[in-house]
């Protein structure tokens, strides 16, 4: 059976090829040359990509062109970013498509930035029960919620997932590895200037950290201002690399 552990490894500095375990690669950013961008990541050594879910309104089409690229995984879920758009009918609608082979519940989260947080409240923990009810691991999304978040999931039995764009201390990793979570590692980790969160991924285990881009957002230090590509998990390995050496 196929599973986020099984088709997204952790980080492991002798690996040869790379998965993307977090890149939106279903956005209209990547219409004008989806084919090309992938090539590239073949071409860099990236196989598998992991495309999680932010809004219903955009699920069949995701649902659509994964079913048409044999390397891509799909995850579903409602994203904090577009809370005022989801509806209750949304997360009954959830299941039916984490049902069709989906490997986890994501994008969910709390973002302390976004509007309406009783909303995001009510969305992330509806999503957390639908789960562990269909014992399905999590993508997070955290900005500035970090610790409520771990205390949500924790009494939701959800035991399994990946906390995308992980930044925080060793203290917090330390929390989230001890629930059966990993780290998702991005294109953070290549800026001198996030001291806090490169002094806890040069520490964490190794079984406790996954790479990922974000694409087409967050770009790597030397991109800024660029669309990011699912190519770029290459560099992010070298730098965690140069990080823990
Ligand atoms: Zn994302």
């Amino acid at each position: 059976m196929r599973t986020l552990r099984s088709e997204f490894p952790s980080f492991d500095p002798k690996q040869k090829a790379w998965q993307d375990s977090h890149c939106h690669l279903d956005f209209a950013d990547f219409d004008g040359d989806r084919d090309a961008m992938l090539a590239r990541a073949q071409a860099a050594g990236v196989d598998r990509f992991l495309v999680p879910g932010v809004r219903q309104a955009a699920w069949a089409r995701q649902f659509e062109l994964g079913s048409h690229y044999a390397s891509w995984h799909l995850a579903f879920g409602l994203h904090p970013y577009y809370t005022a758009e989801h509806q209750r009918a949304d997360l009954d609608e959830l299941p039916q498509w984490l049902e069709r082979g989906a490997l986890a519940v994501g994008e969910i989260g709390l973002d302390r930035t976004v509007d309406d947080f009783d909303k995001q409240l009510k969305f992330f923990q509806a999503q957390l029960s639908i789960a562990e009810s269909l014992q399905l691991p999590v993508i997070l999304h955290h900005r500035k919620s970090l610790d409520v978040m771990h205390k949500l999931v924790r009494e939701s039995g959800v035991r399994d997932g990946i906390v995308h764009a992980f930044s925080g201390s060793y203290e917090q990793a330390q929390q989230w590895l001890d629930l059966g979570f990993r780290l998702g590692v991005g294109g953070v980790v290549t800026y001198p200037r996030a001291q806090k969160t490169r002094a806890t991924l040069a520490r964490v285990p190794a079984a406790g950290l996954v790479l990922e881009t974000d694409s087409p957002d967050m770009p790597l230090q030397g991109y800024q201002g660029q669309r990011n590509e699912p190519a770029r998990v290459a560099e992010v390995f070298q730098s965690l690399c140069a990080l823990r050496r």
